[in-house]
């Protein structure tokens, strides 16, 4: 079993459906609603440990009922929480998002505790015996990545930065980054390239190869392309399947692509794998 340290954050979401989502000044009548455990942060690690990794998570949640939930989910996927601390006079972070007819969606986030990740659970050396990989998305403020990322290299752990969303990235970020995960959106804004079909995504691909040793650039129902530094890129058509929702698409790539990169596979097979669970995920309803 391989370990996989992830630090990002934690949601609890609000998912409400719709025939449409409101356009400014309307108010839409809605069909469903319900509650789940989220985050990119949250998201990724539950699924990397369903796919078989130990994950430790290190975040932050506030001192309220949402914070005991998105801690009892980490625990009841057995995900080690002794790194996650309890802000007090902060709520726990949340979203809201509205998906529609075609099952996609839209959401605001509010970080709320996820501003508060405790920096020093990083210098711990114990945070990274036996790890082999750790996950970092952008949901939590940059200067936690930086640390985070320089300490884990510190230990040689290997650094997997999904950059949603998109932001500027400092040069002492981006050094620290071996593999760069991102959507097409994301890929569009970093690399200047519209992602629109898997051979745009392979040119995204090797466009940020330029910056980072490994890239990864998924395009929703087109697939995945994949690439390392100085290769041309490939890629993979996405599985057909019924499309019930893409909530949460992404964050279930991540963590199977983690878990097979952590136990060895290269980054193909691990496109392979993540490609094959994200499909399956899509045609499942949200939990
Ligand atoms: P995000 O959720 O971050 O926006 P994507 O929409 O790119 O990410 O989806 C991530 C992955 O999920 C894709 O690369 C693909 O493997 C899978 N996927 C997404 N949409 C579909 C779909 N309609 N059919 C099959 N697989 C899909």
């Amino acid at each position: 079993m391989s370990k996989i340290v992830v630090t990002g954050s934690l949601h609890y979401d609000i998912m409400l459906q719709a025939h449409h989502r409101p356009e400014k000044g309307e108010t839409v009548i809605g069909s469903g609603c319900h509650y789940k455990f989220g985050g990119k942060g949250g998201n990724q690690a539950v699924s990397a440990a369903r796919a078989g990794a130990q994950v430790a998570f290190v975040g932050a949640v506030g001192a309220d009922a949402h914070g005991v939930f998105l801690s009892d989910v980490l625990t009841a996927n057995a995900i080690d929480i002794s790194r996650l601390v309890i802000i007090e006079q902060v709520p726990s972070g949340m979203s809201v998002a509205i998906s529609d007819a075609e099952g996609d969606y839209g959401a605001v986030v509010v970080s709320n505790a996820n501003n508060h990740i405790p920096e020093s659970a990083f210098s711990d050396a114990a945070l990274w015996q036996q790890t082999q990989l750790l996950i970092l998305q952008n949901e939590v403020p940059e200067s936690v990545n930086v640390l985070a990322a320089q300490q884990a290299h510190k230990h040689g752990v290997i650094v997997c930065l999904n950059a949603a969303p998109a932001r500027m990235m400092s040069q002492e970020l981006q050094s620290n980054i071996d593999i760069l995960v991102v959507n097409g959106v994301e890929a569009r804004d970093l690399s200047g390239i519209d992602v629109t079909d898997l051979a745009s995504a392979r040119t995204a691909t090797e466009k940020l190869c330029e910056r980072f040793p490994a890239v990864v650039v998924t395009a929703g129902e087109y697939g995945v392309a994949f690439g390392l530094k100085g290769e041309s890129a490939s890629s993979l058509p996405a599985i057909p399947v019924e499309l019930i929702s893409t909530h949460g698409a992404g964050d279930c790539f991540v963590g199977v692509l983690c878990n097979a990169l952590s136990q060895g596979e290269n980054l193909a097979q691990a496109c392979q794998r993540a490609n094959e669970a994200a499909a399956a995920h899509v045609s499942r309803s949200a939990e």
